[in-house]
């Protein structure tokens, strides 16, 4: 695997080799759901880049930021063990040269306000700035992204749309521990007692699922805040949308729908979500 740390040189590299990538954007901490999507996007057959950046701009809690587990060492073993080509490993002032005011000209429209964008204002404009200057800097013939971060899918595919339209976005699903959990960077920092609860968020949104033929979606969710929250669990939100143009849905549908939550165990915040 190659070790790139500049965009000048990574994308000298990529030109001159004439590569098609395959790009993967992480925040690092790497686990199996972060190399399931190195698997997916070696299928195409061509050259598998991931990058590893904890990007400031997304981040809307300091505190969040200060404590996001930063594991290089291991992440680079692991991408190695799973035959990533390439590994860009930026610094801050290599992603925002001229600082982190970067302006996308990207129209979010419904997302800056809704769920993780209502929750975490300014969230999605990071993301939309980093990913927007990576594919500046890789120009990738495809960009992987996982379900469990299903709107931030939505939010790039509306980048993709408005101004990359020759890149391939490829949703991949979502890795789950055996008891459930979406594998997830924070869930290091859940303490053992935690850990044990957390699969109750997954069971919950299966359960609204299946409520689908025999209850309502209001009913549904109002036992599964029930439930939660006897654990100690602190809900941001439970929201009902149809997953074909993201309107918020008051009950269950014959369109394709997704069921998301937010939610804190102490101060670790979790999120996951259910396409059915
Ligand atoms: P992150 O490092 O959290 O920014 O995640 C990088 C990419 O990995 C994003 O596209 C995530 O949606 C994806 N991802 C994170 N957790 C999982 C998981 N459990 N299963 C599949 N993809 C995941």
């Amino acid at each position: 695997m190659i070790i790139f740390k500049t965009a000048e040189e990574l994308s000298q590299y990529i030109e001159n080799q004439n590569l098609q990538i395959h790009f993967v954007p992480t925040m690092g901490a790497l686990h199996e759901g972060h190399i399931s999507l190195i698997h997916r996007a070696k299928q195409a057959g061509q050259t598998t880049l991931c990058s590893i950046f904890v990007n400031p701009t997304q981040f809307n809690n300091e505190n969040d930021l200060k404590h996001y587990p930063r594991t290089i060492e291991a992440d680079i073993q692991l991408l190695i063990e799973n035959e990533c080509d390439i590994l860009y490993l930026p610094s801050v002032e290599d992603i925002y040269p001229n600082g982190m005011q970067y302006e996308t000209g990207v129209d979010l429209s419904i997302h800056a306000n809704l769920l993780e964008g209502f929750h975490r204002p300014g969230h999605f404009d990071g993301v939309v700035q980093v990913v927007d200057r990576f594919l500046q800097i890789i120009r990738p013939k495809a960009i992987y992204l996982g379900e469990k971060d299903l709107q931030q899918v939505q939010v790039i595919s509306e980048l993709i749309k408005q101004k990359y339209q020759d890149i391939d976005i490829v949703p991949c699903p979502t890795l789950r521990e055996s008891d459930g959990l979406a594998k997830s960077s924070r869930n290091q920092r859940l303490t053992a007692e935690q850990r044990k609860i957390a699969p109750l968020i997954y069971q919950n949104l299966k359960e609204i699922t299946e409520a689908k033929s025999i209850s309502t979606f209001e009913i549904a969710k109002k036992n599964a805040i029930t439930k939660l929250e006897k654990n100690g669990f602190r809900i941001e939100y439970i929201t009902l949308i149809n997953a074909e143009n993201w309107d918020v849905l008051e009950d269950f549908s014959d369109t394709k729908m997704a069921v998301l939550i937010a939610a804190y165990l102490g101060e670790i915040r979790l999120i996951d979500n259910i396409l059915f």
